[in-house]
């Protein structure tokens, strides 16, 4: 008989609310033609601050679980990630997902390359790494299996399987979400999950003409299953999911206004991320609101994975240049609910200069390219 941890939509539940981490790219001169330096810097491990463009003698701070920095390596990346791994060998679900603009980081967040692997194939190697510590000791028997699945355009298509048509999310009686027909392949090590999941990525990324513009407007969703059977009466069984998403592009979306985030509704180029925003936002804000997962793909997908007893991460990628201001801005102020207008100079030499700002960090120290 499968049994699982409730995923219920009980009255007096209480919702987790998703952690908030964010990981700012080292300076890439590359996107910095007009050699401008930074916008944005780390100010401690929870803080950091980016100039106003619209008063250049203030900063705005923003405050979130964690700040990674420029230096940060992708196994501290990890670290912010790995404590909700252990949860899904139990029946429960969780989520993690990488937020920001292209070119921000997500799929180096996310993939990594393959000398620096991202959280993806470090949670799937922890993931074995638990099932083999557990395996015999606790008298149930583990398997894991993975999906694989791209979400454009709102179509749910199997990278598994290239060239499957849209499939359907349904949920079952208990409330669990899933997908009839996606395939799903049980994995015994790392190395099954490897030789599946690198082929299907360059399909994912090489299917299309327009690359880079599919590439940044599609969800890719890897699903990390774990079920669990115990060896002795009643056989006990539990199922425990792993979303690990790196999302389209958070460009898409925003109309940029001069309080940020503003996204689009109408005929939203992305309406799963669009959606995506306003569950997060529910999740975490005090007030007591209806979450909107049936409004888009992704969001229903992730209806059993995001809030209530799930564990979810969110990784909000941003980039150090100006070209990314309000796309940074933009980020920022989706993924943190505090902000703060520091009345501060960026650079004490540059405040009186009232034009576009130009030049701002060049002639600053090296240290971050900020002057102080
Ligand atoms: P996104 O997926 O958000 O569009 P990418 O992950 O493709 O962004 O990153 C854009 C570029 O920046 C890539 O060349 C990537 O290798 C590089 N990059 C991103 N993050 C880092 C990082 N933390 N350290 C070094 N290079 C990075
Ligand atoms: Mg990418």
């Amino acid at each position: 008989m499968a049994q699982r941890v409730a995923v219920s939509d009980g009255a007096n539940k209480k919702v987790s609310r998703v952690r908030v981490v964010v990981r700012l790219r080292p300076y890439m001169g590359t996107h910095d033609e007009k050699d401008e330096g930074s916008c944005v810097r780390g100010l401690d491990s929870k803080n950091l601050e980016i100039i106003n463009m619209r008063n250049a003698t203030e900063t705005v701070k923003y405050s979130f679980d964690v700040f990674h920095g420029e230096q940060t390596t992708q196994q501290e990346v990890f670290l912010s990630v790995k404590p909700i791994l252990p949860h899904i060998l139990t029946g429960q679900n969780a989520s993690v997902f990488a937020y920001g603009p292209t070119g921000a980081g997500k799929t180096h967040t996310m993939m990594g390359s393959s000398n620096q692997p991202g959280v993806i194939p470090r949670a799937v190697r922890e993931v074995f790494k638990m099932v083999n510590a557990k395996n015999e000791v606790e008298g149930w028997d583990y398997s894991i299996s993975m999906s694989y699945l791209e979400i454009y355009n709102e179509k749910v298509l199997d990278l598994l399987s290239p060239g499957s048509q849209d499939l359907q999310i349904r949920e079952d009686k208990d409330k669990n979400i899933l997908i009839p027909g996606l395939t799903h392949t049980t994995i015994t090590s790392f190395s099954d999950f490897d030789k599946l999941f690198v082929p299907a990525s360059l399909n994912r990324t090489t299917a299309s003409t327009k690359i880079n513009q599919r590439s940044s407007r599609s969800h890719a969703v890897l699903l990390l299953k774990v079920v669990r059977t115990q060896h002795a009466s009643p056989h006990r069984q539990q199922t425990g999911k792993l979303y690990l998403i790196d999302l389209a592009g958070s460009e898409d979306n925003r109309r940029t206004g001069n309080q940020g985030i503003r996204l689009k509704e109408s005929g939203a180029i992305n309406l799963s991320l669009f959606t995506l925003s306003k569950v997060v936002d529910s999740l975490n804000s005090s007030t007591a609101v209806r979450v909107p997962y049936r409004d888009s793909k992704l969001t229903r997908l992730l209806q059993d994975s995001l809030g209530g007893s799930a564990h979810s991460v969110m990784i909000t990628n941003i980039a150090p240049e100006y070209k990314f201001y309000f796309d940074t801005f933009g980020a920022l102020n989706f993924a943190s609910k505090s902000k703060l207008i520091v009345n501060k100079p960026f650079i004490c030499e540059t405040v009186a200069v009232p034009a576009l700002p130009v030049k701002r960090a060049r002639d600053g120290q090296e240290a971050g390219r900020f002057g102080t």
